[in-house]
């Protein structure tokens, strides 16, 4: 049985080697989530959830970490953080033409790297105390891979104070960062949970395109695009769809506005880098791919999770949100002859050619009237000249 000093001394370098292995902090808390219980219990009872069946379905356990892992007694959190170089931000965003992908999936999926990453710290605590003549610890890594609340355990451990967008965030570290936690029998000592900074701040709340932060800290998932379009399996509703703009996976517009993030360090890890064809891709480049290329090219991102069928309802929503080009229509038509689109996905091709027409409606309504005028000014001229 380890003293307290020993106790202390181990969670010293439990920090150390979480450093050493790429997490940028590294927090402990103990398994007690109650006071975050009625709070998600009232999200699920209003639906916000959407289709993600799997956040109600395990009832309770999620805020009970000692149920999901008998024995556990404390919870390791872990930050690693992924703004990459050259997020190229604005430029994305600002061109119709271009795809928006959020940044956190610009490179390598996180999941497996960072389960290995807490494995190896829970092999490395183990060896430790193997060394020390203890007995060997029990440790679980979760990284996305079970039902567990890794926000509310975050601030726990003092990673960070939930944001009125509900994302974990820190003075000089942003929250542009992944979690993981590993779950431990061992009563390592706590970290304390860290005051809440937004102050009287709503930048996140004003900037969501489709007003999913319904009040502050709490996100109506059907509404936000991430949610729309990562999770969310069908037709997406039709009248938030001129609101993604060309945002084709995720959303991190309540990130960018947020002042905590000027701050923000930038990824250390390589992986985390953009892909090439990612950097600034032409979304009529990426709704050209066909499925075997999707699945080539999106060879170990996140992005592949979702499957050729959903990239390409994405796609069709951003070229029915860009301006209209006689180029774009005929990508749209001649993706409807392709054997890889379903009904769900000719729907939202169908929608995006209505855009199209009715803005080159438009056009052709503007390019008139400032015609008409030409002639007006020009027979004024003729008049006076006669
Ligand atoms: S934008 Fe403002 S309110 Fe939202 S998380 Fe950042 S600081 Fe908090």
């Amino acid at each position: 049985m380890l003293s307290e000093a020993a106790l202390e001394q181990l969670t010293s370098n439990i920090k150390l080697w979480g450093n050493e292995l790429g997490f940028a902090h590294i927090g402990v808390c103990d398994t007690d989530l109650s006071a975050s219980e009625p709070k998600f219990q009232e999200w699920l009872d209003k639906g916000y959830h959407g289709e993600m069946a799997y956040m109600a379905n395990h009832g309770m356990m999620r805020a009970r970490p000692h149920e999901l892992h008998p024995g556990c007694l404390r919870v390791i959190s872990a930050r690693m953080d992924y703004l990459p170089p050259k997020a190229g931000f604005a430029t994305n965003l600002k061109d119709p033409d271009l795809a928006y992908i959020s940044r956190y999936a610009g490179g390598r999926d996180y999941h497996k790297m960072m389960r290995n990453k807490l494995k190896k710290l829970g092999d490395r605590i183990a060896a430790e105390l193997e060394s020390l003549g203890e007995e060997l610890p029990d440790y679980r890594p979760f990284v996305d891979s079970a039902p567990i609340l890794e926000r509310p355990l975050a601030e726990k451990a003092g990673i960070g104070w939930t944001g009125k967008h509900s994302l974990i965030l820190n003075k000089g570290v942003g929250s542009w960062f992944f979690l993981g936690e590993l779950l431990i029998n061992l009563p390592l000592p706590v970290d304390a949970p860290i005051e809440e900074g937004c102050n009287t701040c709503v930048a996140c709340i004003k900037s969501c395109p489709t007003n999913a932060i319904v009040e502050p800290y709490v996100v109506d998932g059907r509404r936000c695009i991430s949610y729309l379009t990562i999770e969310h399996q069908g037709s997406i509703p039709e009248e938030l769809r001129p609101l993604m703009g060309n945002r084709i996976y995720g959303c991190d517009d309540c990130q960018l506005v947020c002042p905590v993030n000027s701050e923000a360090p930038l990824t250390k890890e390589i992986d985390f880098h953009i892909r090439e064809p990612l950097q600034l891709p032409k979304l009529l480049d990426l709704f050209a791919w066909t499925k075997a290329e999707f699945l080539q090219r999106m060879q170990g991102s996140p992005i592949r999770r979702i499957g050729h069928k959903l990239w390409l309802r994405n796609i069709a929503i951003a070229l029915g949100n860009a301006p209209f080009s006689e180029e774009t229509v005929a990508h749209l038509e001649g993706r409807k002859l392709s054997e890889e689109v379903d009904d769900m996905v000719l729907e939202h091709i169908d929608w995006a050619l209505e855009q199209q027409s009715l803005r080159a409606e438009s056009e052709i309504d503007s390019i008139s009237r400032k015609t008409n005028r030409v002639i007006k000014f020009v027979e004024k001229g003729l008049t006076r000249d006669a």
